[in-house]
């Protein structure tokens, strides 16, 4: 993490429309993952009281938001959205340069929040409740979706501007004010976004934007009385953290969390198709991904030469500096999650698995100074090893080998997590069956386990989530409460289950 004690605050936390820094004021630093001499800048290292105030200016301007019409705040939305794409240029390159992210991706990352502001600006004209018949004569009977309260946002750094936008935009647009926490390790990016929906008009106090670290202004954040909804992406362990929390604090919680993704490749696969998939899906980002593809499930009867052109072809991305676009993978975010990788080559090892290429830092000198990492291909993997079954978040994919359809499913299942899955094949009845089968909130069909769209629900089952849906239609039901509404116009009192018997 970028912990440095930082000697002077020049950015500031966003409260009630004011930069400030921290009441304490101390501020920590965010470094560049590619060279970590290099300072992207110093962030107020906010506590308790900068969260108290943070949430004082969202819970007064929740009082006249919740009062605009839909389409107005959806109106707010498309302003948004056209900002950020004058911006996305300079955002992306901030983006690549603080986490490490490949340019090309980082532009993916500002196109997503883009697609969302979009997609929640039209849902101001929606917000569909429903009417329905009472069981009584002369009464009218309808639902309507209310906004929560307050919410709190904390938010990882692999996506450090789609993944706020993807919580920010439907809270916003159903009413909520809220209050962000991001990474410490992507603080720049979490500032650009806040800046850009504070330039576009959306007005002051509700979206709040409090820096720091995890365990002080997130934990503040998370603890706060006043917070009504935690939204929280990022690691099963905090999310069990803040999970316990809410649970004490009976707050709305949604939980989306860690993966250990699988692309399954049958033996009728297009086999070109499915290796290039698994490239993406497993080294895109350098896997630090929650959708990356950690686990191949290959066919006995194409595993070998599966693996030899996975392997050829893996020996040639681009390792580099994520803000030259001839470079297919960048560093990893951090010296902590560089250590966990290596952490994770040595458990394969040990575990017996077979090592096919990279498993180490490159050694150009060039990339000496960065959290760079080889893309890594473990074959021989049994579905017990810890690389089978933990998340390593990192370049590193582990090949299973299956011998019929059943057990690709059985093997994809056989983890904690259950977010992405994949299957490529040709055969209509096996990709059906895999649709049918999987333990996965997301199953794609001869496309790899990475690619969601806004308009779709996302997250995942078991322990990669809570249950909850971001994205799409099914957010509003994290950011809404519904109301029913009955209204009597027969001019006497009617009482249900009484006067009308079966
Ligand atoms: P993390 O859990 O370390 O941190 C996530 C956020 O939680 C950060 O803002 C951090 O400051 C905050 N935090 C940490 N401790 C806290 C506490 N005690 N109280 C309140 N807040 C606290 O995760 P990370 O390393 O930033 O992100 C990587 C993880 O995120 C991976 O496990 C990945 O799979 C997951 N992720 C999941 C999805 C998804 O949609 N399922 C998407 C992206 C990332």
């Amino acid at each position: 993490m970028a912990r440095r004690a930082a000697r002077r605050t020049e950015s500031g936390n966003f409260i009630a429309g004011h930069w400030l820094p921290a009441r304490s004021g101390s501020s920590f630093e965010s470094l560049s993952p590619a060279r970590p001499a290099k300072v992207v800048g110093a962030f107020p290292r906010s506590g308790r009281e900068d969260v108290d105030a943070a949430v004082s200016a969202a819970g007064k301007a929740f009082r006249a938001w919740r009062e605009i019409p839909a389409p107005q705040r959806g109106a707010k939305l498309r302003e948004v959205a056209a900002l950020l794409r004058e911006r996305k240029e300079a955002l992306a390159r901030l983006m690549a340069l603080e986490m490490g992210k490949p340019l090309v991706e980082a532009r993916g990352d500002v196109q997503e929040a883009i697609d969302c502001a979009e997609y929640y600006s039209g849902e101001g004209r929606r917000l569909f409740g429903q009417t329905t018949t009472s069981e009584l004569p002369d009464k009218f009977a309808m639902t309507v979706r209310c906004p929560v309260g307050v919410c709190g946002i904390v938010s990882p750094w692999n996506f450090p501007v789609a993944i706020p936008a993807w919580k920010i935009f439907p809270a916003i647009l159903c009413g909520n004010t809220v209050v962000f926490k991001p990474a410490e390790d992507s603080p720049a990016c979490g500032e650009g976004f806040v800046r850009a929906l504070h330039d576009a008009g959306v007005p002051a106090g509700v979206v709040n934007l409090v820096q720091g670290l995890g365990e002080e202004a997130g934990a503040a954040l998370v603890h706060h009385p006043d917070v009504r909804l935690i939204s929280f992406t990022g690691s099963c362990e905090t999310g069990s953290l803040i999970a316990g929390a809410c649970g004490q604090g009976l707050k709305r919680c949604s939980l989306e969390m860690g993966g250990k993704n699988a692309q399954i490749v049958m033996d009728d696969a297009d086999l070109n198709l499915a290796l290039e998939g698994a490239l993406w899906g497993a080294f895109g980002t350098s896997g630090q991904r929650c959708t990356a593809t950690s686990r191949l499930i290959v066919h006995k009867k194409v595993r070998e030469a599966f693996v030899r052109r996975l392997v050829t072809q893996a020996r040639k991305l681009r390792i580099g500096d994520p803000l030259d676009s001839m470079n297919h993978l960048g560093p990893l975010v951090n010296a902590a999650q560089l250590a966990r990788v290596e952490r994770y080559v040595a458990i394969g090892r040990e575990e017996g698995a077979r090592l096919r290429c990279g498993g180490k830092r490159p050694s150009a000198k060039a990339l000496a100074q960065g959290h760079y990492f080889e893309p890594t291909v473990f074959d021989a993997v049994k579905p017990s090893m810890r690389i089978a079954q933990e998340e390593i978040f990192g370049p590193v994919t582990a090949v299973l080998e299956i011998r019929s359809l059943e057990e690709a499913i059985e093997t994809l299942n056989g983890t904690s997590y259950g977010l992405s899955s994949s299957i490529y094949t040709r055969d209509v009845n096996k990709a059906f069956r895999a649709i049918r089968d999987l333990e996965a909130g997301i199953t794609y069909v001869n496309g790899p386990t990475i690619g969601a769209e806004v308009h779709l629900p996302f997250g995942g089952v078991k322990q990669t989530g809570n249950g909850h849906r971001e994205a799409g239609e099914t957010a509003l039901e994290i950011f809404t409460e519904w109301k029913s509404v009955y209204v009597d116009y027969s001019g006497r009192l009617q009482k249900a289950q009484i006067d009308v018997q079966a």
